[in-house]
C-alpha cells in the first residue's frame, strides 16, 4: 500500500487552489482539492467576478443620462434589484460549474468538506475521514475583517452579503477608503442609492499615488458621494428596518444598509498549523512562506491571499501555477511580485501600475513627473462635469518610466496594456516614438511631452 493516499492535498477551491492543482494534475501527481464553501473562491463566487457584473450595471446610469446630449431622449428609466441579481447568480453557478468540470477534467479529485491539519501529511475532513498527503499547498484565502467589536456590530454587513440583499438600499453607509468600498460606494451610488462613505484617515486610496486619491475623491464627490474621512462608526442602532450610525465627529446617519470593507485577513484560523508546526509571518499574520512559497514545513505550501502578500485573483493564479511546476514539474518557479498592474472600479476607474510619486521620489534622484488633467471628448457633448487624470512618473537618469497612473473611463484596459510597456522597462523615448491612435484617451500617455515637475533629491534628503 502506498505510504500517501494522493501526492498532493490542496485545503481551497479558490483562483490560487484550483490552478495549483489543475497544473498538478497535469505533471501526474494524484491530487485531492477541498472546498468548504463553493468552487471558484472568493473571485469567483463573491469577489472580483459578481463584483465587476454590478459595475457594468451601475454605469447604465451614466450612460443614460449622458445619452441626452448625443441625441437620445429615453423614457424615464427603472432599474429592477432582483433581476439583476437573479442574473448574476446564473452566471456565478455557470462559472462555478465550469470550475468545477475543468478541476475534475485534469484529473485531480474534488471533495466538498472543510479540510484540517492532523499533523503535516495529515488532513481531517468534516466527515472524520483522513487523508495522507506527500505534500500539502494551503490556499484558503482571506475574509472580511470587521474590526473592532462596536455596539451594533452584528447590523453590518461584509462583502460577502452584498452580494444577496434582498432590496437595493435606498441609503446605504459604507465603512471603508479602499478598493472594496470605494468600488462599492460607486455602484450603489449608480443604481440610485444615497450613499454615505466614511473613513478614518485623511483621504482614501490609501498607498495610491496622491494626485490619484484627489482626483478621485473629487470625481466621486461630483457624483453626489457623500465622503466623510477623518471620522469612524463608533455604534449603530436598529429601529425596525432602519439603522442609525453615530459617528466619531459627534454626528449619526440614518440609512437602510450598513456595510463595512476595512480590510480583509488571511484565513488562518482553526486550520490546525500549530498540528503541522506552520509558521505565520508575524509582520502580517499571513503564513510566512519563502520565494517559491513554501511554508516553515518542507511538505507544505501556500499561496494566495491567506501569505497576505498581493491580494489579487491573478497574483493567487500565478503562485499556485508557479508552485505546481516548482514542485510537481521539475521546473522551479518564483513569482515576480514587481510591477503588478491594479484596478479600482469606481466610477471613474483607476488603473496604476508601478511606483507612485511618493515611492519614485523616495527610490530615485532625479524624477520627472508628466501629467495630464482634461476633459474626456465624450464629455464635451454629454456635459458631465467628470475629468480624466494622467500621470507618468520617469526615472530622469535613465528615463525609464516607472510608474502609471490613470483615473478615467477604460483606466483599467488601458493600464494592462501600458504594463507590458513598464515590465519590458520601456522609456519614456520609447512612449515618445510610439505614435498616437486618435481620438482616444490613451494617446495622452504618448504626447505627455514636457515633465510638469522635475523632482531632484538634495543631497542631505
Ligand atoms: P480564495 O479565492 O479566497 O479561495 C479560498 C477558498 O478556500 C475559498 O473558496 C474558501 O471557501 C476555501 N477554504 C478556506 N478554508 C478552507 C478549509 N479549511 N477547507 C476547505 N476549504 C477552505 N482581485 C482582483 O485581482 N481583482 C478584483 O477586481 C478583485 N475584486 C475583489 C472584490 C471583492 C469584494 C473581494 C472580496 C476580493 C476581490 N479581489 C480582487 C481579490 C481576489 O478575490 C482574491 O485575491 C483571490 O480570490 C485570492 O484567491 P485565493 O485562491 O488565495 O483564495
Amino acid at each position: 500500500m502506498a505510504e500517501f493516499d494522493v501526492d498532493l492535498f490542496v485545503i481551497g477551491g479558490g483562483s490560487g487552489g484550483v490552478r495549483a492543482a489543475r497544473i498538478a494534475a497535469g505533471h501526474g501527481a494524484r491530487v485531492m482539492i477541498a472546498e468548504e464553501y463553493r468552487m471558484g473562491g472568493t473571485c469567483v463566487i463573491r469577489g472580483c467576478v459578481p463584483k465587476k457584473l454590478m459595475v457594468y450595471a451601475s454605469h447604465v446610469h451614466h450612460e443614460i443620462e449622458d445619452a441626452a446630449g448625443f441625441g437620445w431622449s429615453i423614457p424615464a428609466a427603472t432599474f429592477d434589484w432582483p433581476t439583476l441579481i437573479a442574473n448574476k447568480d446564473k452566471e456565478i453557478a455557470r462559472l462555478e460549474a465550469a470550475y468545477t468540470a475543468n478541476v475534475e477534467k485534469s484529473g485531480a479529485r474534488i471533495v466538498k468538506s472543510r479540510a484540517v491539519f492532523e499533523d503535516p501529511h495529515t488532513l481531517r475532513l468534516a466527515s472524520g475521514e483522513a487523508v495522507r498527503a506527500k505534500y500539502v499547498l494551503i490556499a484558503t484565502g482571506g475574509a472580511p475583517n470587521h474590526g473592532v467589536a462596536i455596539p451594533g456590530i452584528e447590523h453590518v454587513i461584509s462583502s460577502n452579503e452584498v452580494f444577496h440583499l434582498s432590496a437595493l438600499p435606498r441609503r446605504i453607509v459604507i465603512q471603508g477608503g479602499g478598493y472594496i468600498a470605494l468600488e462599492f460606494a460607486c455602484i450603489f451610488a449608480g443604481l440610485g442609492s444615497d450613499v454615505t462613505l466614511i473613513y478614518r484617515r485623511d483621504n482614501v486610496l490609501r498607498g495610491f499615488d496622491e494626485d490619484v486619491r484627489a482626483h478621485v475623491r473629487a470625481e466621486m464627490e461630483k457624483d453626489g458621494i457623500t465622503i466623510l474621512t477623518g471620522c469612524t462608526v463608533d455604534s449603530i442602532e436598529k429601529h425596525g428596518k432602519e439603522f442609525t450610525s453615530h459617528m466619531s465627529n459627534g454626528s449619526s446617519l440614518a440609512s437602510d444598509q450598513v456595510m463595512f470593507a476595512i480590510g480583509r485577513h488571511p484565513n488562518v484560523a482553526n486550520l490546525g498549523l500549530e498540528k503541522a508546526g506552520v509558521a505565520i509571518n508575524p509582520g502580517n499574520g499571513g503564513i510566512a512562506v519563502n520565494g517559491f512559497s513554501r511554508t516553515s514545513v518542507e511538505n507544505i505550501y501556500a499561496i494566495g491571499d491567506v501569505t497576505h502578500r498581493t491580494n489579487l485573483t491573478p497574483v493567487a493564479i500565478r503562485e499556485g501555477h508557479a508552485f505546481a511546476d516548482t514542485v510537481f514539474g521539475k521546473r522551479p518557479v518564483q513569482v515576480d511580485h514587481a510591477e503588478i498592474p491594479t484596478a479600482v472600479f469606481c466610477q471613474p476607474e483607476v488603473g496604476t501600475v508601478g511606483l507612485t510619486e511618493a515611492q519614485a521620489r523616495a527610490q530615485f534622484s532625479h524624477v520627472d513627473i508628466y501629467k495630464a488633467d482634461f476633459r474626456p471628448i465624450k464629455a464635451t457633448m454629454s456635459g458631465r462635469d467628470t475629468r480624466v487624470l494622467m500621470k507618468l512618473l520617469v526615472d530622469a537618469l535613465t528615463d525609464r518610466v516607472v510608474g502609471c497612473h490613470i483615473v478615467g473611463d477604460g483606466a483599467a484596459e488601458m493600464v494592462q496594456l501600458v504594463a507590458i510597456a513598464v515590465k519590458m522597462k520601456a522609456t519614456k523615448a520609447d512612449f515618445d516614438a510610439t505614435m498616437a491612435l486618435h481620438p482616444t484617451a490613451a494617446e495622452e500617455l504618448v504626447t505627455m511631452r514636457t515633465p510638469s515637475a522635475r523632482h531632484v533629491r538634495e543631497a542631505a534628503e
